[in-house]
Parts: structure tokens; sequence; C-alpha cells
């Protein structure tokens, strides 16, 4: 493990990498969802540079800067045991070299979409995102990682570095983001948690909980916001915590869900004693739609139908009905494109999916069993050059 402080040691040990590397940022008193990144950062032949800087353009005057936990000895120890090649530490001069902290792109529009400011933690917190893009920035400029590999825990800092950092909205670096990584009794990691006293730490314990029983009411039938944000913030007043938020938005968008319509993120804000602390989950009123997709003959069959088996899901083969079709038309002795004969020929179909006794995937088309024949290569050949009619994809899509 190697520790690195100045910019050019950095540039020599990427010099040295030889091979992609793989970047996790953080802002240091690393723990086991830091350690969660870190890991999963890990593989493909990659090195893993695991950077602690504390970032001080994404806090405004009287946030806790000064007082944010600083261990650089724990966290060289926590990120080599997890797998990291280097930890970096650049100091404030090293990123913010050029001091010119402009908030608007090269058009004079800001940088940063303000609908995704405009919830949660935005007006909270003003200035804090175009602190995290500007430094994010300035990181993976001198980095140049092959992929970053940030938490969910921070959804609103996802979304928006996501959607708004060039380097991934211009694909030179791929993201991967993981899941929250909480500790036994529920509270995600976070550096903050350190500062809480037993008392406290009971109380901001109750955060997950309001938010589980706001599930639950889902569960039960809920789908007003303004019902399941009321729920959650009386839960954690009642629990002694100070509510900056609790809100119902779209978990791409941010933008407020007047009702539970498919998926939605509900999120909030509390103050603990001396900590601020963030949570959410994933609110649901249908099955989740999981697509998965990749070339052919991968697997993509056989791990969609294990992955459906182990969730609960109906596993769906989008394939067999393309299949299905193109079968159709060779059998009708039809030449493939668009036109009249093939809009009569989807119109007038009726394409079934069934599952047998042992689980086994049926399918017919006009009646006919053609689980088997829609697998022979004369079918396979032709699938693409069907697939590819916008009206076979629009009656399909239809039907999925
Ligand atoms: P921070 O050091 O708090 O700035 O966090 C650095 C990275 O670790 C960010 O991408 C965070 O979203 C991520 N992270 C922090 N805590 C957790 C957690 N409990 N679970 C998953 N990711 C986390």
């Amino acid at each position: 493990m190697v520790i690195l402080h100045s910019n050019s040691a950095l540039d020599q040990w990427l010099a040295a990498a030889g091979g992609p590397v793989h970047f996790v940022p953080t802002m240091g008193g690393l723990h086991g969802g830091h350690q969660r990144l870190i890991r999963a950062a890990c593989g493909a032949g990659a090195r893993v540079l695991v950077s602690v800087f504390v970032n001080p353009t994404q806090f405004a005057a009287g946030e806790d800067f000064t007082t944010y936990p600083r261990h650089p000895d724990g966290d060289v120890q926590q990120a080599g045991a997890a797998g990291a090649d280097a930890v970096w530490f650049p100091a404030v001069e090293h990123v913010y070299d050029d001091a010119n902290p402009d908030h608007t792109d090269s058009g004079g529009r800001p940088r940063i979409e303000p609908s995704l400011i405009r919830t949660l933690c935005g007006p909270w917190r003003p200035g804090h995102f175009e602190g995290v893009l500007m430094v994010m920035e300035r990181l993976l400029e001198r980095v140049q990682p092959a992929l970053v590999v940030m938490g969910e825990k921070d959804w609103q800092q996802l979304t928006v570095l996501r959607q708004c950092l060039p380097a991934l909205r211009e694909k030179r670096c791929r993201l991967l983001p993981v899941p929250v990584v909480r500790e036994e009794d529920g509270l995600p990691c976070s550096s903050r948690n350190c500062r809480l006293g037993a008392a406290q730490r009971r109380q901001a314990a109750l955060a997950p909980q309001a938010l589980q029983d706001a599930e639950a009411a889902v569960q039960a039938g809920e789908r007003r916001a303004a019902v399941l944000e009321q729920l959650v913030r009386a839960r954690l007043e009642a629990a002694g915590l100070r509510v900056d938020y609790a809100q119902l938005v779209h978990p791409l968008t941010l933008q407020p869900c007047p009702r539970l319509d498919g998926v939605a993120l509900l999120a909030a804000a509390v103050h603990v004693g001396p900590a601020r602390l963030l949570d959410h989950r994933f609110l649901l009123s249908r099955k989740p739609i999981i697509a998965i997709d990749g070339p052919a003959g991968t697997g993509k069959s056989t791990v969609t139908r294990l992955l459906a088996a182990r969730l609960g899901l109906l596993h769906l083969d989008t394939g067999a009905m393309y299949r299905a079709v193109a079968w159709l038309v060779l059998e009708n002795r039809q030449p493939i494109g668009s036109g009249k004969a093939l809009q009569k020929l989807l119109e007038t179909m009726e394409l079934r999916l069934a599952w047998g006794d042992h689980g086994q995937q049926v399918i017919r088309i006009n009646g006919v069993d053609v689980s088997d024949a829609i697998r022979l290569p004369h079918v396979t050949a032709t699938v693409p050059r069907v697939a590819a009619l916008p009206e076979v994809r629009q009656v399909l899509t239809r039907q999925q």
C-alpha cells in the first residue's frame, strides 16, 4: 500500500500503474461503507486508488468543516485492509491550485441542472453540490480513472454527479454505484456517526425505522406522498430529532412525487446532537421491472430465470417473443420488412407465454407451441432483422 501526498507522487504512481485505475473518492474517516466501495473497485486487473480529502468548497459557513472527523492513520489501515493499492491525501492547494471556483459552464449556464438541487438537501445546503461537482471534476481530471466508485448513501450527490459531471456524461469514465451499507442497528455507516453518544446513537437509529414504517404503510396500500412524509416526520420528531426534510421524490429527476406511482425515493435529513444524518428508502407500488441485456449467447436467459426465481418475480423472456414473431414471418413465407403483410400478421397474431409443470417456459403463437422451433438455427438467424422492424417492437413492447 502506497501513501501519496504530492501531485508529483500521484503522477508517478499513475504512470507506473500499468493498467486501468479504479478510483474511490472520500473525505476520510473511513468505515465499513467506504470499505465496501473499495472492495467493489477491486478486480479486472485494476489498481485501486482511494483519495482522502475534506473538501472545503462543499461546506457552508457554520457547517462542520473544521471538526469533520480526520483519522489519516486509521484511513490508511482500513483502505489497505479492503484492498486499496494507494491512498492519496491531496492538500487544498493541490486541488484548488488555479483558484477559479466557477459554478457556470463556458456559456454562463449553471453547471448543475437547477431542478436537481431544488429538493432534498439542495435548499438546506446552498452551494454544497456546486462544491461537490467542482472537487470531483478536479479529482477526476487529475486521476483520469477508468471507473469511479460512489455510494448510494448520498443519493442526491450521486444523481447530480451522474448527470452533470463531464467525465461521466461524456463516458470518459464509468460509474459504479454501491448500495447503502448499514450498521447492525440499521443506521447507515457514516464518518459522522463516531460523534454520537450512546443515547444520541439510539435516537439516530430511529430514522431508518421511521422510513421502514413508511414502507409498511405502502404495503398496506398508502400512496399519498403527504401522508408518507408526515408519518416519517412525526416519528422522527417524536424521537427528539430535528428534521430538515422528509420528502418523496422521483429517484432520477429528484422532483417531488405527489403520489407513489411505480418507484420513488423517500429521503430524510435529521440533526442529532452534533451530527446531520441522511437516510433514504426506495418505495415501490408494484414489483420492480429489471431488464437484462447483453450480447447473444452470454447466458442472459439463465441469469434472468435464476434471478426471477430468487426475487419472486415473473420471468418474461422477451427474446422468445421476438423469436416467435420471426418464426411466424418465416412460416408465412413473408418477405422480411415493413408493409401491409407484416401489419396484418401482427394485428391477427396471438402470442402467449406460459409456464409448464416443471417451470419451463412454453410459448405459443396462434395456438401452436413453438417453444422448441424458435431455437432452430434458421429462426435464430432471422431474429435480428425481424426485431429491428419498428412495428414489431411497438406491438411486443405493448404486450410486454
Ligand atoms: P464521504 O467520505 O462521506 O464523502 O463518502 C465517500 C463515498 O463513500 C461517497 O461516494 C459516499 O456515498 C460513500 N459512502 C459513505 N457512506 C456510505 C455507506 N454507508 N454506504 C455506502 N456508501 C457510502
